[in-house]
Formats: structure tokens, sequence, C-alpha cells
């Protein structure tokens, strides 16, 4: 499915402020092609980011950043927080299935498999997705998704 880059993420970025008003939520978006992806698995994997976003952050530092770019090749899409932050030693691991970080974020409720179905879809996709962290400072995430053959529009 052909999409606008804004007509995605706008229902997003909405839905975000709606189901985290005590987030502080800014996004940033330049980009020029439409994007040409599944619309739903793309939705599910920011949902599964913005969530961790929010939840792996102190009540007083829940901070997220979106930001959707395009080079020759990628769009980009970056979401970083001001969160607890992610040791370096488990950047490979937290993409595996229900592994999780020993933290007193990590209560009951979760299961460990958001950050892997999001591995398998950008995978699936034929992009890629990328972690940077400092611990206590905060996450990025960063999604790297093909450019799409772009159709004429009729
Ligand atoms: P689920 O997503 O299934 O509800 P989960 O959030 O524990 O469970 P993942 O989303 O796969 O599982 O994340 C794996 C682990 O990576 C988490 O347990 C958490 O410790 C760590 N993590 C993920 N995102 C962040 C983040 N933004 N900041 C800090 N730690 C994170
Ligand atoms: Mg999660």
């Amino acid at each position: 499915e052909e999409v606008d880059v804004m007509e995605f993420c706008e229902p997003i970025f909405d839905a975000i402020k709606l189901k985290y008003p005590d987030m502080h939520f800014t996004y940033h978006v330049d980009v020029q092609n439409n994007m040409v992806v599944d619309t739903t698995l793309l939705g599910s994997v920011f949902q599964n980011l913005i969530d961790n976003a929010y939840k792996y952050s102190e009540v007083n530092k829940r901070f997220l950043h979106v930001d959707v770019q395009q080079n020759k090749k990628n769009f980009i899409v970056k979401f970083t927080d001001r969160g607890i932050g992610i040791n370096k030693k488990e950047f490979n691991s937290i993409f595996k299935k229900f592994y999780r970080v020993k933290n007193q974020f990590n209560q009951q409720g979760s299961i460990g498999l958001g950050l892997a179905f999001c591995k398998e879809i950008i995978d699936f996709m034929g992009g890629e997705i990328k972690v940077d962290s400092v611990q206590n400072e905060g996450t990025t995430f960063t999604l790297l998704l093909p450019l799409g053959p772009k159709k004429n529009k009729e």
C-alpha cells in the first residue's frame, strides 16, 4: 500500500497524545516521497517502540521525540526517549524473543516480545532496526525503511 507519510504518521501521533497525556511528545517530519509500506505492520512497530519509551522512563522523564527523514535509499525514523537506557551489553539480546532486561521497570504484564516482533517486521520489509543508548540518559531506536518504487499519481 502506498501512503502519504503524514497520512500514516498523524493518527499515530494523535493517539500517542491521548494514550500518554503525561508524556512530553514532539515530532519532526521532513520527507518528499510517499512511503510504500504495510501500514498495519509498520503501525504495530511504531506502537511497540512508543510503549517502550513510556514504560522504561521514570515518571518525571517521560519524553518522546519522533524524527522522520529520508535519504536517497531509505526512510529514517528515530524514536528518542529520556528513559532508563540500555546497557551496551544488552543491545543484541533485547531483540530476542522473551528476553527482558532485569530492572525495576519490568513488572508483570510484559513478555519480552515487542522488540523481537519489531525486528521480524522490519527485516521482512527489507529494512533495519538499530538501538543506541546511554544508561540513565535515554535511548534511540532507529528504523531504516527502503524507499519503495514510487508510483505516479493518476
Ligand atoms: P513486551 O513488549 O512484550 O510487552 P518488553 O517491553 O519487556 O515486553 P521488549 O519490548 O522486547 O519487551 O523489550 C525488551 C527489553 O528491552 C525490555 O524488557 C526493556 O528492559 C528493554 N527496553 C526496550 N525498550 C527500551 C527503552 N526505550 N528504554 C529502556 N529499555 C528498553
Ligand atoms: Mg515492549
